[in-house]
């Protein structure tokens, strides 16, 4: 197997893992930390309910365990910075290899656009990416490739405790992507996924968009993926990084709390 540059595939992983232990390469860490106070997605109360993150102690050098420590934990499978597979959704529901177990291994590791929305963001919490500013984005970093990860930044990962949800009566005040543009990232560009910094792949009133909720729809009814509760993205550049993303193997799976790893040369 030859690699770019005429260099052998494994000549290329030995000068990835020297980049990486001089820091030529950076691996930013995308991901929260797990706790029973990171925020859970909240349903209608008529619908079934995600349980957050549990911990408890199963000993820590006494009684239970004089040598070791260790916990015991439980979570809904969509808590914290976590996965999407297909199945998640009923327009991926038939497909195959759409459970966290059975998806291919090579599509954890995949390159990323990154849109950075924050200002607009932080100006309306209920922004919507469209088509016409993903072209925007196109124009000044070159056309979205096929199996890239497209990347929401918002800076949403910097909000906590209420103001991360954003719950009002009226549901949740999140920003995302509307209908068209996930159409189109996924039918147009080919994208593997699209991963943000709020609870959801989908804007907090994505409920009443046509179709509801168009980024689950899109992206799981074709195979694809989504990344929700990311972080550090704006450590990130427009293009470039590498995204390291495998959910845990969990059999007949939905999605899972994940670490999330971004690659990113010099
Ligand atoms: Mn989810």
């Amino acid at each position: 197997m030859t690699a770019p540059g005429n260099q052998t595939s494994a000549g290329l992983l030995a000068a990835l893992a020297a980049s990486i232990a001089d820091a030529g390469v950076k691996v930013i860490d995308l991901t929260h930390t797990l706790s029973p106070d990171f925020p859970t997605i909240v349903m209608p109360p008529e619908l079934g309910q995600s349980a957050p993150f549990r911990m408890e102690q199963i000993s820590r050098y006494d009684g239970n365990g004089p040598a070791w420590y260790w916990n015991n934990i439980s979570f809904g499978e969509h808590t914290g910075t976590h996965f999407d597979a297909p199945i998640h959704w009923f327009t991926g529901k038939d497909l195959p290899l759409n459970t966290v177990d059975t998806l291919p291994a090579a599509d954890m590791i995949a390159p990323a656009c990154v849109i950075d929305c924050s200002r607009q963001a932080a100006e309306d919490p209920d922004f919507l990416l469209t088509r016409s500013a993903a072209l925007d984005w196109e124009a000044r970093h070159g056309r979205i490739p096929a199996r890239n990860w497209v990347l929401l930044r918002t800076d949403w990962s910097k909000k906590t405790g209420r103001d991360y949800a954003n719950l009002t009566d009226d549901g949740a005040h999140t920003p995302g992507p509307d209908a068209e543009v996930m159409r189109w990232l996924v039918e147009e560009r080919g994208i593997i996924g699209l991963g943000t910094e709020t609870i959801g792949t989908d804007a907090g009133q994505a409920g009443h968009f046509s179709p509801p909720y168009p980024a689950h729809h899109y992206l799981h009814g074709a195979g694809r993926y989504g990344l929700q509760c990311l972080a550090n993205l704006d450590l990130l550049p427009p293009v470039g990084a590498l995204i390291v993303a495998a959910p845990l193997k969990i059999k007949h799976g939905s999605g899972s709390p994940l670490r999330v790893l971004a690659l990113v040369g010099g």
